[in-house]
């Protein structure tokens, strides 16, 4: 058992790490400083690449049983530590237990299943004359690049592909939300050999040093668009392999024909699920007139009986903002709204004085389709709501936008729930239910939502090279083929 509540270290090649400097990680809840982190030189960031190079000489001759046994073995040393985990992430993220449990559990859960996974050779041709084999060759160093709203679930979905891939990896977690990530790399340490799982902690200059690093031969990367627009410049010097997981805007379109009582939970938990930090979080709730002022009604209502608080008190649903600038950036879109005379349906008055970052659940009614709040990407707890018509016009809005992550349909007419939902500019787009993941389904976005995708064995395939191998079967060199001059 490591202890949980102090010393926060780099996992640099199977060795727990310092750094010169450090920097300080907060509690959201209160605002207070929790722990110093080491904040990597470029040096360090270099150790940890040469480490990881090294590792990949022999991690990359490992068979697929023997990666699938350190897979389990991650998931069961994070099995063996899931209280504290899910108490550390409450307390550096914000999130209320049960959103710890649900990533904690999810991260053991996807370590497990991607073990299942592996791209056996394929086998082109092979005939008596030729034999053509396609293999998947792992690429080497991987960058992993984390941001804080679900930092233990994002480093996995790039840790167990990578490793499973015959892969070395090396994980950089958000500035903000690094202590869960830290402690994954000491406890990988029993488990995996020296420099096959390194983590390097700091801020974002680190995260440049490593899309531009030689020795990196790919990068994946969550977060925000802009900043994944960076990364693929920056990935360009060397044309490192990328994932792109980026921002998103995604609609929800409701039909006139829902029960609002029903649905209202659902719908308020698609937009405020991890205080609505959530890249599949609904953006734009689209209601059609004839239940508009009905859904509202009920949106309201539920919103009322939800509580918001700090994470470590048991009945807390929805945590604070996880940090300062996001805390002010959310606050913009208040401003906003109350500049141009949006109605807040519900919510609306920020409390600056709060312990922590705290942000009331907010309703905005109807505001115009080209209004900051509708166009842009909060990532905080104010949703939009807005009335529609007709179909044509109502997809043509959802699909009005330079994002296409995910999507929502919900409607009894299952047909017209299908027909629209077919017609979303979306990765995944949900009919009747929302944010199901799993390891077997390709999950990335469309459009400037991100390039490439994760989980499933397309997600895998990103961590690989084809390496097609061919073999003439008829050439014998053996026996020389007599000149004409003889
Ligand atoms: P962010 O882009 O600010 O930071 C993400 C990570 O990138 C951090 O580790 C950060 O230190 C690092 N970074 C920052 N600048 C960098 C640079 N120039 N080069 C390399 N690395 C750099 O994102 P965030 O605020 O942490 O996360 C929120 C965003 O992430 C939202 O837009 C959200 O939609 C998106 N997101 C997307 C997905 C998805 O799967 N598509 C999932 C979660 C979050």
């Amino acid at each position: 058992m490591i202890n949980f509540k102090t010393d926060y270290s780099m996992t640099i090649g199977g060795k727990l790490v310092k750094a010169k400097a450090t920097f300080p990680a907060y509690n959201p809840a209160t605002r207070e400083v929790i722990a110093q982190v080491p904040e990597a030189s470029e040096a360090d960031l270099n150790s940890a690449v040469d480490a990881a190079a090294a590792a990949f000489k022999s991690w990359r001759k490992t068979s697929v049983k023997e990666r699938a046994q350190a897979l389990n073995a991650i998931a069961d040393a994070i099995e063996a530590n899931q209280e504290s985990f899910k108490a550390l992430l409450t307390q550096e993220q914000g999130k209320p237990r049960a959103g710890a449990e649900w990533e904690i559990v999810g991260s053991i859960i996807w370590c497990r299943e991607i073990a299942k996974q592996s791209l056996p050779d394929e086998i082109v041709e092979d005939t008596a004359d030729r034999r053509v084999i396609t293999r998947f060759s792992p690429l080497g160093v991987v960058g992993g690049i984390v941001p804080w709203n679900f930092p233990v679930l994002l480093a996995i979905w790039k840790i167990a592909p990578a490793l499973m891939a015959g892969n070395t990896i090396i994980i950089k977690p958000s500035p903000f939300t690094p202590l869960c990530t830290a402690k994954l790399g000491e406890l990988s340490r029993s488990v995996l050999p020296p420099g096959v799982l390194n983590v390097v902690t700091g801020g974002d200059e680190l995260g440049k040093w490593m899309t531009a690093h030689r020795g990196i031969a790919k990068i994946a990367f969550t977060g925000n668009t802009e900043t994944g627009k960076h990364v693929m410049r920056s990935a360009a010097g060397t044309l490192k392999r990328l994932t792109l997981e980026l921002g998103g805007n995604d609609p929800a379109i409701v039909l006139a024909d829902v029960d609002p009582k029903a649905i209202a939970p659902q719908l308020f938990w698609a937009a405020f699920q991890n205080n609505a930090q959530f890249c599949n979080a609904t953006k734009r709730l689209y209601v059609h007139e004839d239940v508009y002022d009905a859904v509202l009604r009920e949106l309201v209502s539920f919103a009322k009986t939800v509580k918001v608080g700090d994470g470590s008190e048991p009945d807390t649903q929805l945590g604070p903002i996880q940090n300062a600038p996001q805390y002010e950036k959310v606050l913009e879109y208040f401003e906003d709204c109350k500049r141009n005379g949006y109605r807040f349906a519900v919510g609306g008055e920020i409390d600056r004085k709060a312990k922590g970052w705290f942000v009331p659940v907010t309703l905005v009614d109807n505001p115009p389709e080209d209004s900051r709040v509708v166009v842009e990407e909060p990532f905080g707890p104010i949703l939009p709501l807005l009335k529609w018509k007709s179909e044509a016009d109502v997809i043509a809005r959802a699909n009005d936008t330079p994002y296409g992550l995910g999507a929502s349909v919900w409607g009894k007419d299952t047909a017209a729930v299908e027909r629209i939902g077919s017609q979303l500019e979306a990765g995944t787009v949900w009919l009747n239910e929302i944010h199901q993941y799993s390891p077997y389904q390709a999950f990335g976005g469309h459009k400037q939502s991100g390039l490439g995708c994760e989980n499933s064995l397309h997600g895998l395939m990103e961590y690989t090279n084809w390496h097609t191998i061919t073999l003439n079967k008829k050439v014998n060199f053996g026996r020389a083929t007599p000149s004409k001059a003889a």
